[in-house]
């Protein structure tokens, strides 16, 4: 037996993004003694990169603004796949949680009155993005931490001990989760640095992973968006729905290739940017979708007077939901509309002065000007699609966040339901807001209310670390870097934007044999820093997961927000009933289930109006009231 480190502690939360902070900060407060997990650097999750802003509907900008119109635009961006009981919390508990923010210290930009400014975005009707210049990530992230080292001063008082109650363990990266009789008993994972085991003996883990978009070439999302949360949910036996649903986000960098696939916030278009082809056509008036007809502007003229009298006017198609406009885009390159570098423009240098520009988007000006050597206050920018979200994740309880197996919790971008078929901008950094504190707040109480701790059995965790060592020690095996760039072109190019049931059934049959491929990967070296051991580590949660997603994909026909096909390019109301879940086999397989989505209570069914609701439900559903 390897030589482990090991802690205990009463909650575990993996993963130092927004919805990992925020939830350990709750745990911590409930008086559990809480540890902090996290496979970069303290602070650089991606939490830190988040844009646009939080979207909360404090009405601070329009006072028609609350609650129910959030919720309704937020069931209309997932196409009414969503669990309405996410929605439903997150609309309402979104502006208490920026408010507390700004009792930890955050502080948002105003409005000339002083109030918490809030802006624009793709899907919301009224501005709702509170937000910090193009930098909102940052100050959210900054001041969580700033609450956790508050909180550590505390016990140093009480204690004589910064880590007395609250530990975070940064560039420490876990593999397994231990249960004892179906319980969660601990973590299992190595430092980064050292490459040293550790041990975490816990009864509560909270997920709080993030992402999957490194499974794809093109993406916004940085090196530990591996699907690790997801994989581990998956095999201690929790449950994923809706895998399928990936957002495209509709404006990443396309040029120079090495910068291909960085974020160009929403908040360029929010802010009054516009999208051209090659010809210079303003081309998004072409592509606004029925049911969406009756929200959205009809000329330019419409949708330019909308930034100053939104009352009376209806808003540009340029922020129309994020799937949208990605295959608006989509549609115009492929008809040889795009640019040379296989993007189209977004110009917001003809639209706005300089000055307003640098104010509002300083780190565009900056991501482009020394990436692209593009002065965006005089030069359009070169836009296409990348990917950037998952909305499927951990199945979870609405109200606790706790997943199919006890002691497991999960928030954030991690769990599923909340955001339905498409996730609105903005959505996500209110979402790891109200449900990190949820997920913290009932690891705490379930850790409390046990009488006895799981304890971590001694033959799973040799196992761990055999599963770990095996690809030091394997001499000769397949290349970690070679894997990895193959099931990248796998999902890209046969699970991308748009999906076909050939390159589907394709998609699979290659990815059954990167399975066997990755079962032999090997990665020389030693355990110090040794980043291919790291990436060969991942590719089995990269890949279980990319299995989920094909074959969701292929089941699903129909298209609906962030699944498109080809062969059924309609959404369909039956289908609209529909999660389909993922789990794992004892063999290991990925297996799929159907599942009714959660029936939505008559009074918020009466938020909409019926007409509305006849483009998303069967007749059936409506003749009888549920949905
Ligand atoms: P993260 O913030 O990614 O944190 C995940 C954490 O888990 C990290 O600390 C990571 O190290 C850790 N981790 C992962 N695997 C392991 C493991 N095996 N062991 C230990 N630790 C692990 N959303 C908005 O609402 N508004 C925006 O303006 C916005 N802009 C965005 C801009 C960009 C460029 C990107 C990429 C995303 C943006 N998003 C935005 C989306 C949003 O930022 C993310 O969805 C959100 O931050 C996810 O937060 P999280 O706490 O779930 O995960």
């Amino acid at each position: 037996m390897a030589n482990i480190e090991k802690h205990h502690y009463d909650v575990v939360v993996i993963g130092a993004g927004g919805a990992g902070l925020r939830a350990a900060i709750e745990a911590r407060m409930a008086g559990m003694k809480t540890a902090i997990i996290s496979k970069s650097l303290f602070g650089k999750a991606h939490t830190v990169m988040a844009e646009g802003g939080a979207a909360a509907a404090m009405g601070n900008v329009n006072s028609n603004d609350n609650w129910m119109v959030h919720f309704r635009d937020t069931m209309r961006g997932g196409k009414f796949l969503n669990n309405f009981r996410m929605a439903e919390l997150h609309a309402k508990e979104a502006p208490d949680r920026i408010w507390e923010l700004e009792t930890y210290g955050a502080l948002f930009d105003r409005t000339k009155e002083g109030k918490i400014s809030q802006r624009n975005f793709g899907g919301h009707e009224y501005p709702r993005l509170a937000h910090v210049g193009d930098r909102t990530g940052l100050e959210l992230i900054r001041t969580l931490q700033q609450k956790i080292v508050s909180l550590q001063q505390e016990d140093k008082k009480q204690y004589g001990d910064y880590d007395a109650r609250i530990r975070v363990f940064a560039e420490t990266t876990i593999t397994e989760l231990f249960q004892d009789n179906g319980k969660i008993s601990g973590a299992f994972g190595y430092y980064r640095e050292t490459g040293e085991f550790v041990l975490f003996e816990a009864p509560a883990i909270i997920l709080a992973t993030g992402g999957v978009g490194k499974s794809y070439k093109v993406t916004s999302n940085s090196w530990e968006y591996t699907g690790d949360g997801h994989a581990l949910a998956l095999r201690s036996g929790a449950t994923l729905i809706n895998m399928e649903f990936l957002q495209f986000h509709p404006t990443g960098m396309v040029w120079p290739p090495s910068v291909k696939g960085i974020l160009v916030t929403e908040s360029v278009r929010g802010d009054g940017g516009i999208l051209k082809n090659s010809d210079g056509k303003r081309f998004m008036f072409d592509y606004v979708p029925d049911v969406f007809r009756k929200q959205y502007a009809e000329t330019p003229e419409e949708a330019d007077r909308w930034y100053t009298d939104p009352d009376n006017n209806r808003r540009p198609p340029e922020l129309l939901p994020r799937d949208e406009v990605a295959r608006a885009i989509n549609s115009e390159v492929k008809a040889g509309r795009g640019t040379k570098a296989g993007g189209v423009y977004l110009d917001i240098a003809s639209r706005r002065t300089p000055a307003e520009i640098l104010k509002a988007l300083p780190s565009m000006y900056h991501q482009f000007k020394e990436l692209a050597d593009v002065d965006i206050t005089k030069q359009p920018m070169e836009v296409g699609p990348t990917c950037h979200y998952v909305m499927g994740g951990v199945e979870v309880d609405p109200d606790t966040a706790a997943a199919a197996v006890p002691g497991l919790f999960a928030a954030g971008e991690v769990s599923g339901g909340m955001h339905g078929s498409n996730r609105l901008g903005g959505n996500s950094l209110s979402d790891l807001l109200v449900f990190g504190k949820r997920a913290g707040e009932h690891a705490a109480a379930y850790t409390a209310g046990l009488s006895a701790r799981p304890a971590v059995k001694p033959a799973e965790l040799d196992a761990a670390v055999e599963a770990a060592l095996a690809p030091l020690q394997r001499d000769g095996g397949e290349n970690p870097y070679a894997l990895h760039h193959d099931l990248q072109e796998v999902m890209g190019d046969l699970v991308g934007i748009i999906r076909r049931k050939g390159e589907l059934e394709e998609s699979i049959a290659k990815l059954a044999e990167l399975r066997e491929r990755i079962q032999k990967v090997g990665a020389p070296g030693g355990r110090q820093y040794n980043p291919g051991w790291h990436l060969a580590l991942d590719l089995r949660n990269m890949l279980v997961v990319s299995e989920c997603t094909a074959k969701a994909a292929l089941e699903r026909s129909e298209s609906r927000g962030g699944h498109t096909r080809e062969d059924f390019p309609k959404m369909d109301p039956v289908w609209r009933k529909v999660n389909l879940v993922c789990s794992l086999t004892e063999a290991g397989d990925v297996e799929l289930t159907h599942q009714p989505v959660p029936t939505m209570r008559p009074e918020l069914l009466d938020l909409f109006e019926r007409s509305e609701l006849g483009k998303y439900m069967t007749d059936e559903e409506l003749t009888h009231g549920a949905a």
